[in-house]
């Protein structure tokens, strides 16, 4: 399959600008060529037009957890350990595969419509989220969330996630890749941490986790062990294998320093921290430190909805207040943490994040026709600070169309609401 997509304004990558008019080719899975200026040559089995768009790199939610739609406006306007403890814990016991199958695809569509092509997700159920994933067509890092609250569950939980790993790593033509998710430095004692990351190391897997979320989690630890959650989770030995560490909230200098040397991942999840007032994190501070910053929506329980046009907007806007610095956190930074560092945090910065001929097709287009994003000076900034997510029209994985002209072309949006509608009953 030979795919040109025909005169629309390029951000190849966000260092590089944008160029006003080019021709981009696909071919299979993978971009061929940029031809700036227009006139790809050649024979096409698809040619799309590409006039009074803008494409872009296909957006990176690195941090989510999608059947979290489910509890989407169910409780809301508390903090995260009464939401977690008093709603969201006593809900998730009642959860099926089926509820977390469909609500993954709901979350799935609303990543499509919104311009996200790749996503880091860790919950229950996971074969269920696999499952929904393939049919999607997205890309994914998946694993199962491990809590052990007492000794006897952890090896169960451990052998769990492990199984996952050994079934779904590669799978949907790679498109599905697979970790491990110690919940959290609070959620798990030492003895999983130890196990999780002999077993990342064998079966060659990142760790994916929540790190200083809340400034309450980070005094605890300091109080039993006289180190914060990085020190402590460095002492176990847990930055040996790759690391994606979600929020990063309340990080100290050596916080930065630890996570930079060991080559791990924060993920800024801006607007799930500011709805349950977890704190903003220090973003510019890490950068500049040295450490791959991704971004993410975290849960639509927690954060609303799982819309990365917005993230990054909030990520370029809180960045520059925390830093008290309106250079902090240019456009084009908060755009690379939205593509390709988030692809290097999955583990695929050198198959994805841009568009240059050799890296996996997964692009988005958004329309520039709309009153917001008129009239045009500079497209990239339009994309950051004033474009929406229902802006996005056409979305490609693997360089297989999912989203037409806004129309979804591999999931049934009506049926999918439908089924969620009647199974959230259950819940209320
Ligand atoms: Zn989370």
């Amino acid at each position: 399959m030979r795919i040109l997509i025909r005169g629309a304004a390029v951000i190849p990558r966000p260092d590089r600008g944008v160029i006003p008019h080019a021709d981009v080719v696909i071919e299979g899975r993978r971009y061929a060529a940029v031809v700036e200026g227009g006139g790809a040559g050649g024979e096409f089995d698809r040619v799309i037009d590409g006039e009074g768009h803008l494409l872009f790199p296909g957006l990176v939610n690195a941090h989510t957890h999608l059947a979290m739609t489910l509890f989407r406006g169910l409780a809301d306007d508390l903090p995260l350990m009464r939401w977690l403890t008093e709603k969201i814990w006593p809900a998730e016991r009642n959860l099926t595969g089926e509820d977390v199958y469909w609500f993954s695809l709901l979350g799935l569509i609303e990543m499509i419509r919104s311009g996200t092509t790749a996503f880091a997700d860790m919950y229950f159920f996971m074969e269920e989220v696999a499952q929904a994933v393939d049919e999607a067509g997205l890309r994914a890092l998946l694993s199962y969330g491990i809590i052990a609250p007492t000794p006897d569950r952890i090896e169960p939980e451990l052998a769990r996630a492990e199984a996952f790993v050994r079934e779904w790593d590669g799978k949907a033509e790679g498109r599905i890749r697979a970790a491990l998710s110690p919940h959290a430095p609070y959620t798990c004692g030492p003895e999983v941490w130890r196990n999780a990351t002999a077993l990342a190391r064998e079966l060659k897997v990142p760790i994916h986790t929540h790190l200083a979320e809340t400034k309450e989690e980070v005094d605890r630890m300091r109080a039993e062990t006289g180190r914060s959650p990085a020190e402590w989770l460095e002492g176990l030995g847990v930055f040996g294998v790759p690391v994606i560490a979600a929020h990063c909230v309340h990080m100290t200098e050596k916080d930065i320093e630890i996570l930079a040397a060991h080559r791990a991942s924060a993920v800024h999840c801006p607007t799930s921290n500011l709805k349950l007032a977890c704190g903003i994190a220090p973003v510019a501070e890490m950068l500049r430190g040295g450490v791959n910053v991704a971004l993410g929506t975290d849960g639509a329980g927690s954060a609303g909805d799982l819309n990365m046009v917005e993230e990054t907007r909030l990520a370029a806007i809180l960045a520059k207040q925390k830093a008290e610095d309106p250079e902090a956190l240019p456009a084009a930074e908060a755009l690379a943490c939205a593509t390709w560092r988030g692809a290097a945090a999955l583990g695929l910065g050198k198959e994805l994040g841009t568009i240059e001929p050799g890296r996996r097709a997964d692009g988005v287009m958004v329309t520039l026709n709309k009153p917001h994003l008129c009239p045009g000076h500079n497209p990239l900034a339009d994309l950051v600070y004033s474009a929406q997510g229902a802006d996005v029209d056409m979305v490609f994985v693997d360089g297989r169309l999912l989203l037409v002209e806004g129309e979804l072309v591999t999931l049934d949006e009506a049926a999918v609401m439908a089924r969620c509608r009647e199974l959230a009953r259950r819940f209320r």
